[in-house]
């Protein structure tokens, strides 16, 4: 019986080298059908990994979220799309060239080529024919192409402005890259302010249209929608222009005529307190601010400080949160609504990079203003009073729009919102104002000095200025040959036979631009490339991308939601405007799973608490590491890695596989010609109980996955499964449940194991004696029929008389009988307009009510 014990065992690593031997044969396996295919097309995406050279648990459990999900579209007969790819542009590259004195280059090729591996061993169903590789000159080539495109249209342009600066990377950062003051990448090194000219990418133009977009988004988290709201940021309000008085020699209260000459706009998203404002307050960079310093040492002086506080409180990543701090001008600016004057502050907390940098203080209707005011005795003057008077309603700093103007001329007695329209109104014919809508969100910055990116395709020539790059001289190549130093600057500017070059315009000597490009433009429009990737004469066909797109389930971390979920919103609209697609949103249904974490804390090098993928396979198996990943927790929550729970599964695919391969035989006799249980004709009502629990399983998956996907429920759902058929392990040897009963029970359960532990389902597939992929094989459908707990008959009695008979599901709970007595025809006959006093059900037995 030695071999009998043998065949028993499960073998994790020779089933799976087999089987990954076996798909590697085979490409056209995960391979997507052409557009002409008959079968309906599900694109399904996970994020694409930067190639670190190692995957890590996270990874793991997002493409195992994201591959179980393609497995079960193709089984269910869609046509899929299932690609991957690498987001291989970045600065680890230009970190390790430092640190192991290899180039980029090869550092990225090595890294891709060992994780592909892993995903390989893993099983992960890719087409890798669609592969895509943002740093070969193929993919960034069309990044310089709609680089290009965009600067025709406006959308790309220079600028001076404040950069964050990380001394450490030596180049620069977006807003989103500061994390708490500190560079992303460099958790303690401080991020600095610089002042460079650099190329922006005009996304403003599309803020509006990316705030309502999300109103469209319904496949989305609602969270991931309202952090792009408030990301975008919009606010409605007035601009209103203050006038400065020149010679003002009164104290704040003076009603005297101003000069019209020099005026000072202000945003407010509160107009209708207008006649509450007791100050002007200017950003410390304000340009009004400069003409004041300029003969003012002193102030001048302090004005600086006020800057300083605030670029601190920049680089810590904490404006909000400032210590308000402000100096008075000696100036007066007069309020355009009733002539009076009030004085001209600067403060720390107004950014002249928000709205106009400047702002009127009103500190009767708002916190930071009372705040300000009461700290520096700046008058604070009520000018709306609330609708009902109650306890309290004279406290100030009073916020609401539930109220009505008082000491505000003319317009007292008009409600917040009718004084609104009513002054802007007054404002726009007296040209001192207009309505206004302005965005937090900034124009995306996409310069960078370093290496290892696309390079930004123009040409600075001494006698045209700026030139782009003709099309049929792209791609513009990154140079092979490189020195990686920690000097700063782009590198690129180090590399002469990069940097000169001869204008397109005028045949001259010219200079390229060195700045590369952010990697998000890399990771902003991919997955368009995926349905077209070898295409050379353009970044995609039309077609292809019509017919795949929208994604319809995107897979990635909840991190991603403002920076790469926005930009690529963005860029698909430019597409679009560019008459490449016609779709304007790039993703259907989006989809944030939970973090890894172990012992309290994310899996992170830094924290030493990470655990190898790849020590997870080689002692439990790919199966085993993929399922634990989606058994642990559901998909959107964290999960606490515990190795115990690893090993867990993996003796639950032990027990599967005994059971499958031990039964095999007999089911195979029982094998239906048609594919499918006669469930009359068979004698099968002896397996009843257990093609119960089956059918409900298959019901209870099938439903999961186009929803909740909660498929750790499913995991053990199939887990229960297992247990009762090992709780039939007798009467399954003894013969007693028929063969037919018996293969239906095993084929499905190995169908059902397809998306969660592919490698297992492949073989025991193939021991089952089936033909062909289980991957082609049709998912399993529940009969309803099957899936039905048995009823019973329980008689319901009123006030002790027999008068109907319910059914009811063998052990249903006393609710529902009493709902099912209920709901009776003859029942409600005889309670109609009468008192139901009391219901007593005696489980599986009776019903009684009492009623008067
Ligand atoms: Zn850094
Ligand atoms: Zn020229």
């Amino acid at each position: 019986m030695a071999d009998e014990k043998e065949q028993l065992r499960y073998d994790p690593a020779a089933i799976e080298q087999k089987w990954q031997e076996r798909w590697a044969a085979d490409p056209k396996l995960y391979a997507a059908e052409p557009a002409t295919s008959e079968k309906p097309k599900y694109y399904v995406l996970e994020m694409l990994p930067y190639p670190s050279g190692q995957l890590h648990m996270g990874h793991v459990r997002n493409y195992a979220i994201g591959d179980a999900l393609a497995r079960q579209m193709w089984m269910r007969g869609y046509n899929v799309l299932h690609p991957m790819g690498w987001d291989a542009f970045g600065l680890p590259a230009e970190n390790a060239a430092l640190k192991n004195n290899t180039p980029p280059r090869e550092w990225t090729r090595s890294n891709i080529a060992a994780m592909k591996r892993q995903f390989n061993r893993l099983g992960m169903g890719f087409d890798w024919a669609t592969e895509v590789t943002t740093c070969m000159p193929d993919y960034y080539r069309w990044n310089q192409w709609f680089f290009l495109r965009m600067y025709e249209k406006g959308l790309a342009y220079r600028k001076k402005s404040k950069v964050n600066w990380c001394p450490e990377c030596a180049t620069v950062l977006a807003n989103e890259q500061v994390v708490e003051g500190c560079c992303w990448r460099h958790e303690d090194t401080k991020v600095e302010q610089r002042d460079l000219v650099q190329w922006f990418l005009r996304i403003t133009a599309y803020a509006q249209e990316l705030l309502d977009g999300l109103d469209k988004l319904d496949g989305w988290p609602e969270k991931v929608r309202t952090m792009q709201r408030n990301w975008i940021g919009r606010s409605e309000g007035t601009e209103v222009d203050f006038f400065l008085a020149e010679k003002a020699d009164k104290g704040p209260g003076a009603r005297e005529q101003g000069t019209e000459k020099t005026r000072i706009r202000v945003f407010t998203t509160r107009v209708d307190t207008i006649f509450g404002a007791t100050s002007v307050q200017l950003a410390p960079e304000h340009p009004l601010v400069k003409a004041f310093t300029a003969e003012d040492a002193d102030l001048k002086s302090k004005v600086d400080e006020l800057l300083e506080q605030q670029k601190t409180a920049r680089e810590a990543g904490d404006l909000g949160a400032i210590d308000k701090h402000g100096v008075a001008t000696g100036r007066f600016a007069m309020n355009p609504y009733n002539g009076e004057q009030v004085p001209i502050w600067v403060a720390n907390y107004i950014l002249m990079d928000y709205g106009t940098g400047a702002i009127m203080s009103v500190p009767a209707h708002d916190g930071r203003d009372f705040e300000f005011a009461m700290k520096y005795g700046i008058e604070i003057r009520r000018v709306i009073k609330p609708l009902t008077e109650g306890e309290g309603s004279d406290a100030l700093p009073f916020i609401s729009e539930d109220g009505v103007l008082v000491n505000s001329g003319e317009y007292d007695g008009l409600t917040c919102v009718q004084a609104q329209m009513k002054l802007q109104e007054v404002a726009t014919r007296g040209q001192f104002g207009e309505e206004k809508i302005i965005f937090r969100l900034k124009d995306w910055g996409v310069s960078r000095q370093r290496y290892w990116g696309t390079p930004i395709p123009m040409i600075h020539c001494e006698r045209d200025g700026l030139v782009p790059v003709p099309d049929e001289q792209l791609p513009v190549i990154l140079p092979e040959e490189i020195e990686i130093t920690q000097q700063g600057g782009s590198p690129l500017a180090r590399v002469p036979e990069f940097v000169n070059t001869t204008c397109p315009k005028c045949g001259g000597p010219a200079r390229r631009e060195t700045d590369t490009m952010d990697t998000f433009v890399d990771s902003s429009w991919y997955f368009y490339r995926y349905t077209d990737a070898k295409n050379s004469s353009a970044p995609f066909g039309r077609e292809r991308a019509e017919y795949w797109f929208p994604i319809d389930q995107y897979i990635g971390g909840v991190e991603h939601a403002i920076l790469h979920l926005i930009y690529s919103r963005f860029w698909t609209k430019v597409m679009r405007d560019l008459d490449l697609i016609k779709n304007d949103e790039p993703v259907g249904r989006l989809f944030t799973q939970g973090m890894v974490i172990k012992d309290g804390a994310k899996m992170s090098k830094s924290k030493g608490n990470v655990v190898s993928p790849d020590d997870m396979v080689s002692r439990y198996g790919a199966d085993s590491a993929r399922m634990y990943s989606l058994f642990a927790a559901p998909p959107d929550r964290d999960l606490d890695w515990q190795e115990d729970g690893v090993a867990g599964v993996s003796r639950f695919l032990s027990r599967v596989w005994r059971i499958v391969t031990k039964y095999a035989p007999a089911a195979r006799t029982g094998a239906p010609r048609s594919g499918v249980l006669d469930v009359s004709n068979s004698g099968t009502n002896k397996g009843t109980r257990l093609l119960r629990k089956l059918h409900q399983t298959i019901a209870k998956i099938t439903q999961d996955f186009e929803g909740r996907w909660h498929f750790n429920t499913d995991v053990a759902a199939i887990m229960e499964l297992v247990n009762e058929m090992q709780d039939a392990d007798a009467r399954l040897a003894a013969g007693e449940i028929p063969a037919p009963v018996v293969h239906e029970l095993l084929r499905n359960l190995v169908l059902l194991l397809a998306p969660f532990a592919p490698f297992l389902a492949a073989e025991l597939w193939e021991v089952m004696g089936e033909k062909g992929a289980i991957l082609r094989a049709p998912w399993p459908k529940s009969d309803p029929e099957l899936a039905k707990e048995d009823e019973i008959e329980i008689p319901v009695q009123i006030n002790g008389k027999l008068i109907a008979v319910v059914r009811v599901a063998a052990g249903a709970d006393p609710k529902t009988i009493e709902a099912a007595a209920l709901a009776n025809e003859k029942v409600r006959e005889r309670t109609s307009g009468k008192n139901v006093v009391k219901v007593i059900v005696v489980p599986g037995r009776a019903v009684n009510l009492v009623v008067k």
